[in-house]
């Protein structure tokens, strides 16, 4: 029987995946789950790189971009340290802000989603998420919010590519329905009420494999 899940947030720009990740993560910890954190692009040499483009450090085509995160995808899934399919293997249930469909929406904005689809597979074969956890916002909510929290506007967050990249993210998720489970969270809301929505969804599918009971009620 399966005991650890894979489970990939996705969003637009300052959609709040970061949080929510956060959220569930630190509360699936305290339930006594076996939790590890992770995000794309990674920290590896190919995610700086990556970052080194948004920040404007180096230039590249966004086919080029495209082409680097399949590998830093890769990486993420096939490192021999920390790999995603180690951690898997450890008995880790992952949770990563951020996944391929990341890919098809940010990157099938300048070019064939088909194509970045296709160029994703093999990670596809690898791992799919058990559960991908959309959390949609507006493209103002998410500028209202990044204005506020972050002082470096990035390559992508312009509100015309956030409404871009969000029409993308439908568009995949459509073309994707049969292979892929996907859970869409109104995100124009509080922390809290966007987060019970989370639990309500990851909760029941992770419980019958929880590793030990809650440490929170030990001793009581
Ligand atoms: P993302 O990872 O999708 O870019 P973050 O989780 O980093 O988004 O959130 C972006 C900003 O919006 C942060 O400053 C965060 O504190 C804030 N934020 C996240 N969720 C909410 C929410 N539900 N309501 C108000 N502000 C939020």
């Amino acid at each position: 029987m399966k005991k650890n899940y894979f489970i990939a947030f996705e969003g637009i720009d300052g959609s709040g995946k970061s949080t929510q990740a956060r959220l569930l993560s630190e509360k699936l910890k305290k339930e006594g789950f076996k939790i590890y954190s992770t995000f794309e692009p990674t920290d590896s040499p190919i995610g700086s790189v990556i970052k080194n483009i948004f920040r404007h450090r180096i230039e590249a085509d966004h086919r080029t971009i495209a082409g680097l995160y399949v590998a830093d995808r890769l990486d993420h899934l096939l490192n021999k340290t920390n790999g995603i399919l180690k951690k898997m293997e450890e008995g880790y249930t992952v949770i990563t802000d951020r996944y391929y469909f990341s890919s098809y929406a940010y990157q099938g904005t300048h070019m064939s989603l088909d194509w970045v689809i296709q160029a994703n597979s093999l990670s596809a074969e690898l791992l799919r998420p058990d559960l991908n956890i959309f959390i949609d916002v507006s493209p103002e909510v998410s500028m209202q919010r990044l204005s506020e929290g972050r002082d470096m506007i990035q390559l992508y967050e312009s509100l015309e590519n956030l409404h871009n990249v969000r029409a993308k993210y439908f568009e995949a998720f459509d073309k994707q329905k049969d292979d892929e489970k996907i859970f869409i969270v109104d995100g124009n809301r509080s922390f809290e009420a966007i987060f019970d929505d989370v639990w309500h969804k990851v909760y029941p599918m992770l419980k019958p494999h929880r590793a030990s009971p809650n440490p929170s009620r030990e001793g009581l």
